[in-house]
């Protein structure tokens, strides 16, 4: 419920008092009184007052000194003075000491309460007045605030930063931006982005990303920059205005220059490793099936059962090898692959008839819809067939009794999509960027049970991306995962 409003009257005529008092309260306001200056200022003092109608002289303190004493500690107070005809220009004088109006003796009703209301309201006003002057005071100093405190982070910050606008011109930058950039300290004023950073496919799909972001407004950027022998991890995003109008894009570059000589040496240790111990494994295994097949003398069940397990654990590490292998070449550069023009959604039918026998025994049921008139891909057959083999496997492995796993293909002009859909055990949103890396497997409960060696979709995402496609996931934990791969025509 609103505050009354309180109007206090000041006059030594207690005629005049009680007038007012019969006047104002019908209007509902609240009325007090005082005989003198001196005591309206006691009364303002432990009662607070919206609105003072004081007469102009009083035998203990006129409406002169009331204006002085009240003004420096209620100044927001409208002040109207009561006077009589002979000192108006007395009441002008309190006008110019900053009171509100004057009404003269002997007033009429009307006059009264519309002189008193518009003094509210001008007091209204002038509150509302001061409080958005005082809220704009404190957004700008939080503005002030904010602005110095993301200054200092993005100033402090180990990666570099880098910030478009949409006609992909930098407008800001920290200093290890211009550092790993290999930039002066004191470059000029903001430019093209092509000045500074003369990457080339970086550039692409930055201008694309800019392009796009208003259909797309998710869509982030992940890229490898090579400058001299520094490797930098570049993650772009845009950014948008309140009405969704695209302003730029922000890039992080990550140095991750010290990560990939350890990754070339660990290539390096894990390719002879695996070379060293594919030969001695093959023969174990092949001995063992020598002996399983009783060409070295009768075997007892036990035998057997002891033998067949090893072979299954013998399969396995070749396996581990075999992809280690692989994964190794492929990022060394060595793995030739023979790009010729594929029709994918045939190397897809090979690969569901192969996986067949295996998802019927998970009872799962696999699903291909592919259009014969999908245009051709430039792919390499061996390497597809290892992608889509593991992508479906997955999609088997991580699907539950009954399960169903849906590849599709989409024609997108100059690509080609192929999507492996299930509804399994789905991948927690902060695990989606783990799951290409090499050896790394979800700590899913469902997930400990499946056999595997984590190599997979590293071996899928270094194929594709040798084929300069791209592999992405959706995926939502408990409903299904779906992972897209795009193919260059
Ligand atoms: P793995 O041999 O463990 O399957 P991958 O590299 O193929 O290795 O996959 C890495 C991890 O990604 C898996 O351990 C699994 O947790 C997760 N993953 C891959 N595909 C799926 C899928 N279709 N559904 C749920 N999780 C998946």
């Amino acid at each position: 419920m609103a505050e009354p409003t309180t109007v206090l009257v000041v006059d030594d005529e207690k005629v005049i008092r009680d007038g007012c008092t019969l006047l104002l309260q019908p209007e509902g306001y609240v009325v007090a009184t005082a005989a003198d200056g001196r005591e309206a200022l006691d009364l303002m003092r432990i009662q607070p007052v919206d609105v003072v109608l004081c007469d102009l002289k009083m035998p203990r303190m006129g409406a002169l000194e009331v204006l002085e004493e009240a003004g420096r500690l209620h100044p927001d107070v409208p002040i109207i003075i009561i006077t009589g005809h002979g000192t108006v220009a007395d009441a002008v004088e309190c006008m110019k000491k900053g009171a509100y109006d004057f009404v003269t003796k002997p007033f009429r009703a009307d006059h009264l309460t519309l002189c008193v209301k518009r003094a509210l309201e001008k007091q209204q006003l002038e509150r509302e007045t001061r409080r958005l002057q005082e809220e704009q005071a404190r957004n700008l100093y939080t503005l002030a605030m904010e602005q110095s405190r993301m200054h200092t982070i993005v100033n402090c910050m180990a990666d570099g930063v880098m910030v478009t606008n949409r006609n992909l011109e930098i407008v800001l930058w920290n200093p290890t931006f211009l550092r790993l950039m290999g930039l002066a300290p004191s470059v000029p004023p903001p430019g093209p982005l092509a000045v500074y950073l003369d990457d080339k496919p970086f550039l692409e799909a930055l201008k694309s990303l800019t392009e796009e972001a208003e259909k797309e407004p998710a869509r982030c950027l992940s890229q490898e920059i090579c400058r001299g022998r520094a490797h930098l991890r570049a993650m772009t995003a845009p950014f948008f205005g309140p009405d969704m109008k695209m302003l730029g894009t922000v890039t992080i570059f990550h140095d991750v220059t010290a990560f990939k000589e350890l990754d070339a040496m660990k290539n390096d240790f894990v390719h002879m490793v695996s070379h060293e111990l594919r030969s001695p494994m093959t023969a174990i295994k092949l001995q063992h099936e020598v002996i399983l097949q009783g060409l070295a003398g009768e075997v007892t069940d036990k035998q057997r059962e002891l033998l067949s397990r090893a072979q299954v654990k013998i399969q396995g590490l070749i396996e581990l090898i075999n992809e280690s292998l692989d994964i190794a070449k492929i990022e060394a550069g060595y793995r030739q692959l023979e790009l010729l023009p594929l029709q994918i959604g045939e190397v897809l039918q090979e690969v569901v008839d192969l996986l067949h026998a295996r998802a019927e025994d998970q009872k799962v049921t696999l699903k291909l819809s592919s259009s014969p008139d999908l245009p051709l891909v430039l792919a390499d057959r061996r390497s597809m067939e290892e992608v889509f083999t593991n992508l479906v496997t997955n999609a088997i492995n991580y699907s539950p009794d009954g399960g169903e796993v849906t590849i599709s293909t989409v024609d997108h002009g100059g690509y080609v999509e192929v999507r492996v859909s299930d509804r399994g055990i789905g991948i927690e949103p902060e695990e989606i960027p783990k799951i290409f890396d090499k050896f790394y497997r979800v700590k899913h409960p469902r997930a400990r049970q499946i056999i595997g060696t984590g190599l997979g979709l590293a071996l899928v995402k270094g194929i594709v991306d040798a084929h300069r496609g791209s592999v992405e996931v959706e995926s939502r934990l408990g409903e299904g995962s779906t992972f897209r791969v795009l193919l260059p025509r």
